[in-house]
Formats: C-alpha cells, structure tokens, sequence
C-alpha cells in the first residue's frame, strides 16, 4: 500500500517522499480513503499515530480538487477560509500548521495559524490575505470572530484534534460558540485519544455517519 494507492494527487505524494515516508501508517491507510469519499470521521487515535496527516493530506487533496482558484475582478472585504482545524493548545497548533505547509508545499493553498499568547494584530494582518486552511485553538480564534477578522461561513471541513483535551481545557463553550459560525452543510472529523460520554455527546451532535477508526 503507497500514497499514490490511497488516491492522493501527485504534488501530495512527492511532498510525502520528500518527507521520506515510504507507506501510510495505519490510521492513515484507513481515514485517508473515508475523508477522500467525504464521510465524517470520528478516530481514536494517540499522538505519534500519524494522525496529522491523516487528516491534513486528505483535507489539502479535497480542497486542491476542488480548487477556488485565484478570484479575479474586485478583492473580496475577506477571503472565507475552507478548512479550519481546532487544537487545545499552541504547540500543537503550529505544528499541525508547519504539517500542513510542508504537505502542501507543491499546491497553491495558503494556510496560516492564530493562538493566544502573542498579539492580534499579526494574525489579523495574515487573515487579511487568503487562507485557505485555517489552525485555531477555540479561545483566540473566538477573539477573531468577534472582531470580524476572519469568515468562517464557507468552512467546508472542520477538523478537532485532541478533542478530549479540549474538553479537558474547558473549551466547549467556545468550541460551540465557533460551531454555531460554521455552515450546516460540511465534514467534520474528530480525533481523540480517549472516549468519555462528554466526547461521546459531542460527536454524536457533530458528526454525520461518520466513518469510526480506532488504533
Ligand atoms: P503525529 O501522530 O501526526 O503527531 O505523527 C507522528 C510522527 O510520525 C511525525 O513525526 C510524523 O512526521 C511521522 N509520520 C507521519 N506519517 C508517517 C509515515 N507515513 N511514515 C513515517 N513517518 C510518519
């Protein structure tokens, strides 16, 4: 089983054998066909799995696919982004961003990344230009929200990584809070090492016959 085997273009798979991976990892040989067929996705997976690109590789081909291209004429107030990924924390944030840069170094798609800690107005000046791929922890991304910095009303796949710790930080006020941004119509996929019935009670209000993975 290759890269190529699961269906992902080639710009994905030279930035993967770039990266010297040879074969996809368990988690990946199988979220990778269910997030390409469009199903939503509830995974248990640990850290150190392979779950980022698990999910980003997919994401990055979907959204290439379908590509909005460059959009001539006037410049829109604000680009809506396409895909927005959730983390706890920063870390992990802005290493599921540098993944995604990486992955996706032979496609034209922007991605760029917002966390508390550090000031607004940088990120406000990146989520002026497009960004196609969005990684957000829930606080600061809600901040933007507020602010009207960021559109979140073409999201076409949600993803939240570590849910449980999300939960465990408190979040889901504010994870119910971006939710409620978010269109009705588009896949969702949720990763979590463990399964409480807070996850459970989440998941089941999220996502739509997901596609169920555990490793
Ligand atoms: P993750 O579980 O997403 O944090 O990934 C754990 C580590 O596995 C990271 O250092 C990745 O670069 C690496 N990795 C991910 N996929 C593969 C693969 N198919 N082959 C080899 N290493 C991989």
């Amino acid at each position: 089983m290759s890269f190529s085997d699961l269906g992902l273009t080639d710009e994905i798979v030279r930035a993967v054998t770039a990266r010297g991976y040879t074969q996809p990892t368990p988690i990946q040989a199988q979220a990778i066909p269910a997030i390409l067929a469009g199903h939503d996705l509830l995974a248990s997976a640990q850290t150190g799995t392979g779950k980022t690109a698990g999910f980003t590789l997919p994401i990055l081909h979907l959204l290439a696919a379908s590509g909005r291209g460059a959009s001539p004429g006037k410049p829109m107030p604000r680009v809506p982004v396409r895909s927005l990924v959730l983390t706890p924390t920063r870390e992990l944030a802005a290493q599921v961003e540098e993944s995604i840069r990486e992955y996706g170094q032979f496609l034209p798609l922007r991605s760029t990344v917002v966390y508390g800690g550090v000031g607004m107005q940088p990120q406000v000046q990146r989520l002026r230009g497009r960004v196609d791929l969005l990684v957000a922890t829930p606080g600061r991304l809600l901040d933007h929200v507020q602010q009207g910095t960021v559109d979140l009303s073409r999201v076409e796949i949600l993803v939240l990584d570590e849910a449980d710790r999300m939960l465990d930080m408190g979040f889901l006020p504010d994870i119910r809070r971006i939710l409620a941004q978010l269109p009705k119509q588009r896949q969702n996929l949720l990763f979590s090492a463990t399964f409480s019935d807070e996850i459970k009670k989440l998941a089941s209000g999220l996502l739509h016959n997901p596609v169920t993975i555990e490793v």
